[in-house]
């Protein structure tokens, strides 16, 4: 797989649109994650849970950003240690809140590169007549 087609996949998450036709709306409120595409009808998330992976993309962002930036204002301006704590845990509580969306598109393009992401099969198609 091409590493420009990786990136690609990653920041059509990061919009919010579908990772397989780059067309549909992911979320249709401001944490409410459709289950499928409006426009092509893959399944986002396949298994229960699978959100916490949208959870740890978020996470981690938060935190290398909110230490990165602990040591340079540290390193620059040596601010106090209360303006410190109370500057960061507000940055850390906003920006998870405002990442959370792009974070499970994030996830759900990351799932689209390994495969998971596909419409679900057609009821119809898979029943067989069989009725015991
Ligand atoms: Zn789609």
């Amino acid at each position: 797989m091409e590493i420009g087609y990786t990136v690609h996949k990653l920041f059509v998450g990061l919009r919010l649109r579908c990772p397989n036709c780059e067309q549909g709306h992911m979320f249709h409120g401001l944490f409410a994650m459709d289950e499928t595409c409006p426009y092509c009808g893959v399944r986002y998330e396949r298994r229960e849970g699978e959100s916490i992976g949208g959870t740890m993309i978020n996470l981690v962002c938060a935190e290398v950003l909110s230490m990165g930036g602990y040591i340079i204002t540290q390193a620059l301006f040596a601010p106090s240690l209360a303006f410190q704590l109370t500057f960061w845990v507000t940055f850390n509580i906003v920006f998870i809140l405002l990442f959370y969306r792009h974070a499970r598109g994030i996830w759900a393009s990351l799932s689209f590169l390994s495969g998971n992401v596909y419409p679900d099969p057609d009821t119809q198609k898979e029943f067989t007549g069989q009725v015991k």
